[in-house]
């Protein structure tokens, strides 16, 4: 049996397969084609949306992980697909080499985060497909390709870079790294309406710049990164404590309480804002974009163009006021610069990210399908990852290379043999894709 990260999702494969080899990938998809299942890789399961599932063959690349390869002066490195992003950096900071912007976790398999566009913030940075160089996957009839960026022919790279899996395993990926770097981290409560006026001068002012904000405070916590010089400062056992304690017992007490008596909710709203005091740290970049999040939640994620982030938030924090609705986890406002592959979330614009949370068990259908309703009318595209309702029909539209991608997919897999019940919903079923005319033909 397996389950994902936040244990709402569950699936019974027929075989669970852990290759270590490239060739073995190959052979375990081949031998599924011939029995007629549908193959999935499961990354690290920290995916909201049933990507993942499948009764079928399901391979774990965790035995297939690994740096592979570093290119120091070329500023490259070559990595296997089922290597953490955590174990990425550590070993990159052992080269004196970073990445150079990464989402606020680090335990994704980097095929994982890839296949679903995931992002971290930073108005001029990219997201994670935009700093990949070249991928190799294993296909449906078990052959291995490469394909690169600057390949003379770019279309199978801007299809494989953003796949949800559909279009093979991928086996290795090449990335674009940069000298290592330390960040000095600020977070601080800040009046929301003055951040959301600001948005552009405090996104153009730092590298990487992000909000977080409840339905019912005034209130903002704003989180701004800048490179500095000099050493890491990395917090000490005490220090990691208190950040521990933060970011997820302090965070877990107060989802619990909120849980328990919903209508104290827009109390501790403000609570949690009024007693959030400064706090600085300084340290390498991959210990200051992520952390570590115990407190399960379920969570709906939009990617809109970046001068409607504003409108977004305040459009959603209206719909919860009206309602009174339950929401007791911060929403969460990033940014990052455009990306070019096919299904990239940010493809071909500057685009902002609002991000809205529920923690276990309390209701949230009805707020999501209003966060939809809400991003769609300001041109969203939701995260490939994240929960949303969308089908193949829907978003086609959504992407000005859609049909180059479904031209790489039916060439490259015609039977299916990586389409799953929820790839079949937002790509489109083997033989009865969407494209981009037809699905507009339908909005
Ligand atoms: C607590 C938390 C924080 C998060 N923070 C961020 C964030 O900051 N930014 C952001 O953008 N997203 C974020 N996410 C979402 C997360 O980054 C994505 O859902 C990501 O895809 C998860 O990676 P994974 O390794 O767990 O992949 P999984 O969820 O296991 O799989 C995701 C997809 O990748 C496919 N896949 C996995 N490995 C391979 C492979 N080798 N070849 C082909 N396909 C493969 C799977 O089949 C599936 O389709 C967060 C999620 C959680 C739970």
């Amino acid at each position: 049996m397996w389950e994902n990260w936040s244990g709402e999702l569950r699936c019974a494969p027929a075989r669970t397969l852990r290759p270590s080899t490239a060739g073995e990938v190959a052979r375990a998809v081949v031998e599924a084609r011939e029995a007629g299942q549908v193959v999935r890789v499961a990354g690290a399961g920290h995916s909201f949306t049933p990507v993942v599932l499948t009764d079928g063959t399901l391979l774990s690349l965790d035995r297939l992980a690994g740096v592979l390869d570093v290119d120091r002066a070329g500023g490259r490195v070559r990595v296997a697909g089922g290597t953490t992003i955590n174990a990425l950096s550590r070993e990159l900071d052992r080269h004196g080499l970073a990445l150079e912007n990464l989402g606020d976790i680090d335990v994704q398999a980097i095929a994982g985060a890839l296949a679903t566009s995931t992002h971290g913030t930073g108005g001029a940075k990219p997201s994670l497909p935009q700093q990949v160089e070249a991928v190799e996957l294993v296909t449906a009839d078990g052959s291995v390709v490469r394909a690169a960026r600057d390949d003379a022919d770019d279309g199978l790279f801007r299809a494989a870079c953003v796949a949800v899996g559909a279009l093979g395993v991928v086996t290795a990926v090449e990335l674009r790294v940069v000298p290592a770097f330390t960040l000095r981290r600020v977070d601080r409560p800040e009046p929301l309406e003055d951040v959301l006026d600001s948005l552009d001068e405090r996104i153009a002012a730092h590298p990487h710049f992000e909000l977080f904000c409840f339905p019912y405070a005034r209130d903002a916590l704003t989180r701004t990164s800048d490179v500095v010089d000099g050493p890491p400062r990395p917090p000490g056992p005490w220090g990691q404590r208190r950040e521990t304690w933060t970011t997820n017992t302090g965070l877990e007490l107060l989802v619990r309480l909120g849980a328990r008596f919903p209508s104290s909710i827009p109390l501790l709203n403000r609570l949690v804002t009024r007693l959030a005091g400064t706090s600085t740290k300084v340290d390498r970049s991959f210990r200051c974009f992520a952390s570590p999040r115990h407190v399960r939640f379920t969570e709906t994620e939009w990617s809109l163009p970046r001068a409607a982030a504003a409108d977004v938030v305040r459009a959603v924090r209206a719909w919860c006021d009206e309602r009174r609705y339950p929401v007791n986890f911060p929403f969460e406002v990033r940014f990052v610069a455009p990306d070019d592959a096919d299904l990239g979330t940010a493809h071909g614009r500057a685009s902002a990210y609002v991000a809205v949370h529920a923690y276990r068990g309390m209701p949230f259908e009805e707020l999501f399908a209003a966060v939809q309703a809400i991003a769609l009318a300001h041109g969203g595209r939701p995260h490939w990852g994240k929960r949303h309702a969308l089908t193949a029909r829907e978003l086609a539209p959504l992407y000005p290379r859609w049909d180059a991608f479904q031209a790489q997919r039916a060439a490259l897999d015609p039977e299916g043999v990586f389409t799953n019940a929820h790839v079949a919903q937002v790509l489109g079923a083997p033989g009865v894709v969407e494209t981009r005319q037809a699905g507009a033909a339908t909005m």
